[in-house]
């Protein structure tokens, strides 16, 4: 008989987050990521009552929220909604649920948390997510935060790339759609098709002097700035991206050094050591569907000063500046003045860029508190999406933002 192994995870409200890998545990075979078998698809679901009076037309926002994840063209996924009970609990009972927890956001500052379970084997037994009432009524979007607890219910740990639904933490406002890191690491896990025949594969190792880097996020950004697909190095230090679209690409390994940090993850990435090393670049590298590139190595040797953590807007002048770890959100066609803040920041010399052309410096840097300021203009046809900001002390010293920044189109804005 198999022992049923159990994890927690949660969304909490004001914290940063980083990486979309797969929820990966300590099992008696090694280090293993945990999802649901095929055999166990269409996945059935009950959906409390109360989640239906707390959330208006409730049992639609989580089909919905779950939906997101089945209509990726890459992924082969599928649930059932097996209708509104009336007395659904968490806990191990042979049902997947999503429920009502009463003080999960005054006793633990959380807004949803989902509890998973599994075999031995790694294979997912059950799962039920539970959100606090307050989630209409504090400004959440409730099918933002369900669509999140739905990538645990599926396997997902959190993402380091801020603009993800699966970043630890969760702003208020619209629903966010899911971002490209975690529809290619979901595809991975559940492909529709072979995903080695349509798309690349990336593998290799994140080095330093004393060897192996354990938890480096390894990024593969397009030339938009876009992080495409990104994961961790596991304890050897090695990575392996799949699912990664034809195109060219910059891929770098950062630090998970903030806002997303190892107390952010579950499972064996929990016990990363948070080493800081500086981001590094390979050259760019064009990669072609159905071919593998094994073997990189990102050698990060020396010492890590730099370490942009917050990013905003402020007025005209370069003052004032709102900072977060959320993503900011801009339009095409705007004009932006961004400031970055973090560690390591020299008055004078720090400068950043938007890793995406349709993004033009128009006046000089500014400099105040802990922060730079710039103004960019957008070009109206910058398409929507995420992108990375890169910050710099020297050509030597630099260090990035990943999706940093959401990007609307114009149109979609004036529609709204
Ligand atoms: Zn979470």
């Amino acid at each position: 008989m198999q022992r049923a192994l159990l994890a927690t995870i949660a969304l909490a409200v004001s914290a940063p987050l980083y990486a979309a890998s797969a929820l990966t545990y300590s099992l008696p075979g090694g280090p293993q990521a945990v999802s649901w078998p095929s055999s166990s698809f269409p996945v059935h679901y009950q959906i409390e009552r109360r989640v239906t009076t707390v959330i208006p037309d409730g049992d639609a926002v989580v089909d919905r929220a779950f939906g997101e994840w089945a209509s990726i063209p890459q992924v082969s996924l599928s649930f059932v909604d097996d209708g509104v009970v009336d007395h659904a609990t968490a806990g191990r009972d042979g049902h997947n649920t999503i429920s009502i927890a009463d003080d999960l956001f005054a006793n633990q500052n959380y807004v949803a948390v989902t509890t998973n379970w599994w075999d031995d084997s790694g294979r997912m037994l059950e799962a039920d997510i539970q959100i606090d009432p307050s989630v209409q009524s504090s400004g959440f979007n409730p099918q933002q935060v369900v669509a999140h607890e739905a990538g645990h219910f599926l396997g997902l740990d959190h993402s380091a790339v801020i603009s993800s639904v699966m970043f630890p933490y969760v702003t208020k406002g619209t629903n966010i759609p899911l971002d490209s890191d975690e529809r290619v690491a979901i595809a991975s896990i559940y492909p529709r098709a072979d995903p080695t025949l349509s798309s690349a594969t990336l593998s290799g190792r994140v080095l330093d002097d004393g060897g192996a880097i354990f938890g480096a996020h390894v990024v593969a950004a397009d030339m938009k700035g876009t992080p495409v697909a990104s994961t961790l190095t596991n304890e050897n230090g090695e990575f392996l991206l799949r699912g990664v679209p034809a195109g060219t690409y910059r891929l770098y390994a950062e630090p998970l050094d903030g806002p997303v940090e190892a107390a952010n993850l579950a499972g064996v990435y929990r016990t990363a050591a948070n080493k800081d090393f500086p981001t590094q670049f390979l050259p760019p590298m064009q990669v072609e569907n159905g071919k593998v590139y094994g073997s990189l190595v990102i050698n990060a040797n020396g010492v890590a000063r730099l370490n942009p953590m917050w990013i905003g807007s402020c007025g005209l002048n370069g003052i004032d500046a709102s900072l977060s770890s959320k993503p900011l959100v801009v339009h095409g066609g705007q004009s932006i003045t961004i400031a970055v803040a973090g560690e390591g920041f020299i008055g004078g010399l720090t400068k950043f860029e938007v890793m995406n052309p349709a993004f033009k410096r128009v006046t000089d840097f500014k400099y105040a508190g802990n922060y730079v300021a710039a103004t960019f203009a957008i070009d109206p046809a910058v398409g929507s999406g995420s992108a990375t900001i890169l910050v710099s002390n020297s050509p030597s010293e630099q260090a990035t933002l990943t999706g940093a920044l959401r990007i609307e189109d114009a149109v979609r804005r004036r529609a709204k």
